[in-house]
Parts: structure tokens; C-alpha cells; sequence
């Protein structure tokens, strides 16, 4: 049995402002890195490989570390602007091309109700099913660039 984990290395990351419930470290390195309940402060969550983890900070060094990564890292206009370039496709193509994305749409939702019903070999074939929507893709202008 084979399931395609789509969300391998899907790294999340959620930041919050809230007031801090017991005494904590600031984890930005500043010169009054304690913190005591009541602060005012910014919860950074971040999920990665399935696990969890949480960082404190005071709100002026959240800003501060975020400038400084900006400095670290320049403005770089996009090139051709800014948005969702289309393929360059003609309608017949992109006729094909729509129609794969929503067969892909369709075994997504199969394939996630089967697995809350436990359906493993309904997987397998949709999953399957999934790889040959991969080949159908590479003739109409390749795979989205979003697909893992
Ligand atoms: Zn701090």
C-alpha cells in the first residue's frame, strides 16, 4: 500500500500577536531578552515535517529581525511583472488542459473520501489514476508548476 504524502516538506507558519501568560525568553537575542506575563508580544507557529514548534518575541524585534532579513535580501522586481503569466497555449490545448485540471479536481475529492472511509484499494487505483493525469499534462504544456 502506497499513498503519495502531498504535503512532504509543506512548511506552515502562523504569527499572532497576544499577551504572554508566564515568564518567557525573547528569542531574538536582545539586551532584555526576559519577558513577564502580561507582555505584550508576537506567537510565531511553525509547522514543518509534522511537528511544532513555537517561538516569543517581543513586537519591536519581530519588525526589526523582519527588516534586517529584508536588508539581507533586496528587492528584485519580477521579471515581465507582476501576476500569473498564462501559457501561451491555443484554445483547443487549453480546452484539453482545463479538462485534466478537472479530472484532477474529481480524484482529489475521491481519493480523500475514500481514505476517511478507509478505502485503501480505491486509493491505489485513484492514485494511480493520478500519475496517468501527470502524462496527460506533459502533452498539453506540462505538469503545473504547483504540483508536488
Ligand atoms: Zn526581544
Amino acid at each position: 500500500m502506497t499513498i503519495q504524502n502531498t504535503s512532504a516538506s509543506q512548511t506552515r507558519m502562523f504569527t499572532r500577536f497576544s499577551w504572554l501568560q508566564r515568564r518567557a525568553q525573547c528569542v531574538t537575542k536582545c539586551n532584555d531578552a526576559t519577558m513577564e506575563a502580561g507582555t505584550a508580544i508576537v506567537r510565531t507557529t511553525v509547522f514543518k515535517d509534522g511537528k511544532r514548534y513555537s517561538f516569543l518575541q517581543h513586537p519591536e524585534c519581530y519588525v526589526r529581525q523582519g527588516l534586517a532579513y529584508l536588508e539581507q535580501h533586496p528587492f528584485v522586481p519580477h521579471p515581465g511583472g507582476p501576476g500569473r503569466k498564462k501559457l501561451k497555449l491555443d484554445p483547443e490545448t487549453r480546452r484539453l488542459r482545463r479538462n485534466i485540471h478537472a479530472k484532477a479536481v474529481y480524484l482529489r475529492k475521491e481519493r480523500r473520501e475514500a481514505i476517511n472511509k478507509g478505502w485503501w484499494w480505491k486509493v491505489e487505483i485513484l492514485n494511480s489514476d493520478m500519475i496517468k493525469l501527470r502524462e496527460a499534462f506533459e502533452q498539453v504544456g506540462g505538469v503545473p508548476s504547483n504540483w508536488r
